[in-house]
């Protein structure tokens, strides 16, 4: 499987090259619309490419079907009252921070609630989520490594009176050693889930590596090879090892419990598809990645409601309820 490819439609060598983007919202918009429409601007609402400006700063209309829009219309982004510099500093951030960025440092940063804070990072989140549905890892001659983790804090950690651990969550991973990884949360590592899993993303003609656990058993089955290192006795042999898949655990938890303390199970898939985009490209420039985040964002949208539970509701100061997000300090 490849890897995402460069395309950055303006080239910057630094973060310096960004910070006149970042100062002024014309610029702002013009290198997002370049970004959003690397071919030229289209209506949005019936893709027709016949479309002008009109008098209002980064407002088009359509001449086809006459209706106005404007770059960030179909996008994660539409609706919001955040001006598009500040968007493109958040993205820029989150792409470039390897064990991810703390809604409240946004927050500061940015200089806006700590609501749109977080509310801004689950939608850039969401702009990340670009795993391909139907491609798959490895392919002939390729390696994948399987692993899994437990993300969460240990219960005799916490000394509240009256509290009942809950169990952790367990992530299990993917990972091509040529190239991308696959992150997904499973209910527990047991054979079926795991095989269903695994021979869902993984392509037939692979050699898979992974340790002694029982779960992995009978890969073997269903690709080219499968073989395993028993951990308690050893941890590499020859070119049988789980080192790529820890590697992508260690970034992943030292996010988890470093820079975001605890995630909620609700929000844990939408966590792993910001890890995974940037493992996936962690080989590109900073703005390629910022480039593909934003190209990432169309035909999606998240509104506040769906972030937060039906049942949650906002706190005085705005911020998200506690009992809906897991940790609202994150
Ligand atoms: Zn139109």
């Amino acid at each position: 499987m490849k890897r995402p490819s460069q395309s950055s439609p303006t080239k910057f060598k630094s973060f310096s090259d960004l910070l006149p983007y970042l100062a002024d919202e014309e610029k702002a918009r013009e290198l997002f619309e370049a970004i959003r429409w690397p071919h030229g601007a289209f209506c949005p609402h019936c893709r027709a490419s016949r479309v002008y400006r009109i008098n209002r700063p980064g407002r088009w209309k359509c001449g086809e079907c006459r209706k106005q829009f404007s770059a960030t219309v179909n996008t994660v982004f539409e609706g919001s009252h955040i001006p598009l510099s500040k968007w493109l500093h958040a993205i820029f951030m989150m792409c470039t921070a390897k064990k991810g960025v703390p809604a409240k440092q946004l927050q500061r940063e940015l200089g806006i609630s700590y609501k749109s804070a977080w509310f801004m990072c689950h939608r850039v989140r969401l702009a990340m989520d670009q795993s391909p549905l139907f491609e798959r890892l490895g392919g002939k001659g390729g390696i994948v490594e399987i692993d899994e983790t437990y993300i969460g804090g240990k219960a005799s950690n916490n000394k509240h009176r009256g509290y009942k651990p809950k169990p952790k969550a367990i992530v299990a991973t993917m990972v091509d050693r040529s190239g991308p990884a696959r992150t997904y949360p499973v209910p527990h590592v047991k054979r079926r889930p795991i095989e269903w899993l695994v021979r869902r993303s993984v392509d037939p003609d692979t050699n898979i590596a992974t340790d002694g656990h029982a779960a992995y058993k009978r890969l073997e089955w269903f690709f080219k090879s499968h073989q395993s290192v028993d951990h308690d006795k050893e941890f590499v042999r020859g070119i049988v090892h789980t080192n790529f898949a820890e590697s992508y655990h260690s970034l992943l938890k030292r996010g988890v419990f470093g820079i975001f303390h605890h995630v909620s199970d609700k929000h844990l898939p939408r966590y792993l598809r910001e890890f995974e985009f940037r493992w996936n490209r962690r080989e590109l420039a900073d703005f390629d990645m910022l480039t593909q985040a934003i190209q990432g964002a169309g035909g999606k949208r998240l509104t506040y409601q769906r972030p937060i539970s039906r049942r949650g509701r906002s706190r005085k100061d705005g911020s998200p309820a506690r009992s809906t997000t897991g940790n609202p300090l994150t």
